[in-house]
């Protein structure tokens, strides 16, 4: 049996720019006042009906000519982009079209720059709503506006000139991501431009254009995306495991295709290996409420179809994670459904012993928007799986270490390090939640760490030095000689070897300042210096320039490296290149 199902819809975008606040309009309930902090906590999902869509969208369905014809809306609740990621299908995401809340007075933040990229990353159609619209300076909202447009007749042209304003802001930055957008009403091709409506979901203006144009696309753009094959077996995505006092663990689960009824045989994908088990009971949220509301009053159904909802009560799924896929199956059907699943998820994970660097995420979905925007900047990688950082990860980690210093590296998003599990020096790890954050942070360290790795690079070779042997400065003309110099050029360091004229004389056995031996002396020094092998008077006098004798390997190092050489060290190293060449021509070439 064929049918279409409503849309699923997700509502994105950076944390306190409204996304509560718009979830909450449309369902008429009031989530936001009873959240501590008025943040987000949770994923949920509310149906809303044909009928209140219609309801909500008024009069304007008749102004607009338009004629309603899917049968509602999936709203998925989601705390910005993390939420969306959990959304995984396989080759991209259960959303099928979202609404990109923006603070018009604010712009663009993070998280929004992240949706958009999620959103373009799935090909998911969108629409902007750019709320705070009653924030605007000399924006006069009236009790029951409701209506964006006929709000925006009653408003002095000074407001209305900070609007456009505005929103030709967020035009310019859709742009920049790639997109051509306008405000809703002035959209001549929908296909070609992401439609803007300015809205004050605290006020309630602009909802009912919101949903219309939700629909609009949805009807458009979408409807064979939505035929499904509502009596074959459920597929679904979880959303979350959650713990519920007296009902034990529980899946939070949106169904897409099918049904699913009490007493079905599950396969949820896992790691290593499918969970199987039997759905115990399955509970709707009641229409308008929300599953993450802990007031909101669930029933038990015998079955559920798509697209829904759902939460599942079952037996060994504590282990399941979100992002995860699920079937139902029957028991001719358990083995393919099996494979089907793991399949999915062998698709995303990943464990190789190639180098490079180890990436965890929370859900399937995050991992894999992460991984591929690891590819996309070709950043090679060595394992890749769901879950927290562990003591294995750590240790694969650092068993790159020699190989590769900058492999040694975990990224974790949004995931954490178990306090038990010990950080070693030579591993790096980067967590955040926030997908181009992280990989923003472990790249500007990559630079900052390869630079730094050439530059002690550079200390292990003989760098130019160049020194003068101070008149009247003889302490002792051998065995050892010690004479009063001065650092010319470089650094002069103990045991640094030492030539004259291109030939290796003797080395800085050991440098004194004021009777107190130091490792080193720079340029502009004067100190006292003991050489071994050399008599002042035969192979060395005073008033004698030397340079440290660099070997020909180095040379070649230095040449590569001479970004962290001093100018008046590159000037050694020509004038060394000089004298060596006078003997040899292709010296260091
Ligand atoms: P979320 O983190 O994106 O879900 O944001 P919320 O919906 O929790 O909203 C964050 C804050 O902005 C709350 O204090 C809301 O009351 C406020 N807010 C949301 N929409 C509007 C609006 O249209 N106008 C005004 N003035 N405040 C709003």
């Amino acid at each position: 049996m064929q049918n279409i199902r409503s849309p699923i819809c997700t509502v994105v975008g950076h944390v306190d720019h409204g996304k509560s606040t718009f979830l909450d309009k449309i369902r008429g309930s009031s989530i936001v006042d009873t959240e501590p902090g008025q943040i987000t906590q949770a994923i949920g999902a509310s149906l809303i009906p044909i009928s209140t869509v219609r309801q909500i969208c008024g009069p304007l369905v008749e102004r607009m000519n338009m004629k309603i014809t899917i049968q509602g809306l999936l709203f998925i609740d989601t705390p910005g982009h993390a939420a969306f990621s959990s959304l995984r299908k396989r080759g991209g995401t259960l959303a099928d079209i979202a609404v990109l809340v923006v603070d018009i007075n604010e712009g663009f933040k993070p998280q929004t720059i992240e949706a958009i990229e999620m959103l373009k990353q799935f090909r998911v159609p969108f629409v902007v709503a750019a709320n705070k619209l009653d924030l605007i300076p000399g924006w006069v909202a009236k009790e029951n506006d409701i209506c964006f447009l006929d709000a925006l007749k009653a408003q002095n042209e000074n407001a209305q000139q900070t609007l456009d304003r505005k929103l030709y802001e967020t035009v310019g930055k859709l742009f920049e991501h790639g997109f051509n957008s306008e405000r809703f009403d002035r959209v001549s091709d929908y296909t070609k431009q992401i439609a803007i409506v300015p809205i004050s979901a605290k006020m309630g203006i602009g909802i009912q254009e919101t949903l219309m144009v939700i629909a609009g696309l949805a009807q458009k753009f979408l409807e064979n995306n939505l035929r499904l094959d509502v009596a074959g077996p459920a597929k679904g995505t979880i959303l979350e495991i959650k713990n519920i006092k007296g009902m034990g663990t529980c899946i939070d689960l949106i169904i897409y295709d099918g049904i699913l009824k009490a007493g079905d045989i599950i396969v949820i994908g896992d790691m290593e290996k499918p969970i199987v088990t039997k759905v115990r009971a399955i509970f709707e949220p009641a229409p308008l409420s929300e599953t993450r509301d802990a007031k909101s009053k669930f029933h038990s159904v015998k079955e559920s179809k798509a697209a829904s909802a759902v939460r599942l009560s079952a037996p060994d799924v504590e282990n399941a994670v979100a992002g995860m896929p699920l079937r139902a199956a029957t028991e001719e059907t358990l083995e393919a459904a099996k494979e089907a699943v793991q399949k999915e998820v062998k698709e995303v994970i990943l464990e190789t012993d190639k180098n490079g660097i180890i990436v965890k995420a929370d859900t399937l979905g995050s991992l894999e928007a992460l991984l591929n925007m690891l590819r996309d900047r070709k950043i090679p990688l060595r394992k890749a799986a769901v879950g927290n950082i562990s003591k294995k990860d750590i240790s694969d980690a650092e068993s790159n270490y020699d190989e590769n210093p900058l492999d040694s590296v975990i990224l974790g998003f949004n995931v954490v390090v178990p306090p038990d599990v010990v950080q070693l020096q030579k591993v790096k790890i980067f967590t955040n939640n926030i997908i181009y954050k992280l990989i923003e942070d472990f790249e500007k360290w990559k630079i900052d760490e390869a630079r730094r790795i050439e530059a002690s690079a550079v200390d292990l070779l003989t760098r130019p030095c160049k020194i003068e042997l101070m008149r009247n400065y003889v302490f002792r003309q051998s065995n050892p000689a010690i004479l009063g110099i001065e650092v010319l050029s470089g650094t002069l360091k103990s045991d640094m070897p030492l030539m004259k004229n291109g030939h290796a004389l003797t080395s800085a056995r050991s440098i004194q300042h004021e009777k107190e031996t130091v490792s080193q002396a720079e340029k502009g020094k004067q100190m006292a210096v003991s050489m071994d092998g050399v008599t002042v008077g035969r192979q060395i006098v005073e008033g004698d320039i030397l340079y440290s004798a660099i070997p020909e390997a180095d040379f070649r190092k230095l040449k590569e490296l001479k970004k962290y050489l001093s100018k008046d060290e590159m000037e050694t190293l020509k004038e060394i290149a000089g004298i060596m060449r006078k003997e040899n021509p292709i010296w260091g070439v």
